[in-house]
């Protein structure tokens, strides 16, 4: 190529780019030139919100082309919140948040504060071999809190005869803890004492001594007492003969339990002196 022939492509090529500097600073330019590049400056038409989409507006410095551009919702929300259900000492509560721009709701829970409230609600007595204590319950929730009383190791024995002594055979008491059951026995001494009981073992009759006989009820020892014979029980006499002069009398009396009789004579009688016989005054 000769020095004109490349001062000529120079040429040309400045007049090119004159014309497309010109041509994109005037309306219409695009149409007329081809190789035109776009510069855009975005401008901001509407900002988005997280309820609804903005507007971004793209202009062309070089020809003043403009095109819009949707810009998304943000996930920017304005949440302000409010306790729905306040935490207790045991359960959690919950807060809802909700966006004052779109109405977007969420949930989160309160934790449980686990501050109870305790009252005192009873004492439970230890015993000989369980743990007592001092009961406290959160008005709240009811969960207890004990304040534990040891057990105090002392037994309370009751006691009871399980087996009775008896004259000659020694007895038993048994001990036993009301509350845990633990036993121990005692040995009871015999008495020493038979109890008797009596009994008629021979009826005395009138003349024959009787028999009581002391026999005692545990261990069968026995002896006997004498009961006196009775005696007779005599009727009155009863004359069986008058006496005579001749002949004496006879007296019966009988015993009616027995049929015992006994008998005595009635001397004779004396003859009364003769011829004189008038009773005298
Ligand atoms: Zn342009
Ligand atoms: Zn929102
Ligand atoms: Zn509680
Ligand atoms: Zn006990
Ligand atoms: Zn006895
Ligand atoms: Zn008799």
């Amino acid at each position: 190529m000769s020095k004109k022939g490349r001062l000529l492509l120079v040429l040309t090529l400045a007049a090119a780019a004159l014309i497309a500097l010109g041509g994109c600073g005037s309306k219409g330019g695009k149409k007329n030139n081809v190789a035109h590049k776009h510069e855009y400056i975005a401008t901001v038409v509407k900002e988005a919100t997280c309820k609804e989409a903005g507007e971004k507006s793209f202009r062309c410095y070089g020809c003043g082309d403009t095109y819009t551009e949707a810009i998304p919702p943000t996930e920017d929300h304005k949440y302000s919140s409010t306790v729905v259900k306040e935490a207790t000492c045991a359960e959690t509560g919950e807060r809802e948040f909700t966006c004052s721009v779109c109405g977007k709701t969420y949930k989160e829970n309160i934790p449980a504060t686990g501050n109870h409230m305790f009252e005192y609600l009873e004492t439970r007595q230890p015993t000989c071999v369980a743990d007592g204590g001092i009961v406290y319950k959160c008005k709240t929730c009811d969960r207890e809190q004990i304040d534990a009383i040891p057990a105090t190791g002392r037994h309370e024995f009751e006691s009871r005869v399980s087996r009775r002594a008896t004259c000659v055979e020694i007895g038993e008491i048994t001990y036993t803890c009301k509350n845990c059951g633990l036993e121990y026995t005692e040995l009871l001494p015999a008495t020493g004492k038979h109890l008797y009981e009596s009994k008629i073992t021979k009826e005395a009759s009138c003349t024959a001594a009787g028999e009581l006989t002391f026999t005692c009820r545990e261990c069968g020892t026995s002896y006997s007492e004498t009961i006196a014979a009775r005696g007779h029980n005599w009727g009155n006499w009863q004359t069986m003969y008058e006496p005579t002069t001749e002949q004496e009398g006879l007296q019966q009396r009988t015993c009616p339990v027995c049929g015992e009789t006994q008998t005595k004579s009635i001397p004779k009688v004396t003859p009364a002196p003769s011829g004189d016989d008038t009773p005298k005054n």
